[in-house]
């Protein structure tokens, strides 16, 4: 996504099976390699992570 992504937006680079089609490609941006996978951020679920990166999101938001 040349102009990054937006709070809460799919990332273009998801597959059906919500898998990045970068993965392990130089093409794959800095900041998604550098991402750290910990519990407090991502729960222990798909819907975990949603519910706690949605609230990140909203509390470090500009709205
Ligand atoms: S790791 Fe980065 S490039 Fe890959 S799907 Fe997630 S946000 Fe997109």
């Amino acid at each position: 996504m040349s102009e990054g992504k937006r709070a809460g937006e799919r990332c273009v680079q998801l597959d059906d099976d919500n898998l990045c089609r970068l993965f392990g490609d130089p093409r794959r941006p800095q900041v998604c390699s550098d991402f750290d996978a910990t519990h407090d951020v991502c729960g222990d679920s798909r819907d975990q992570a949603l519910i706690l990166l949605t609230r990140l999101e909203q509390a470090t938001g500009d709205a």
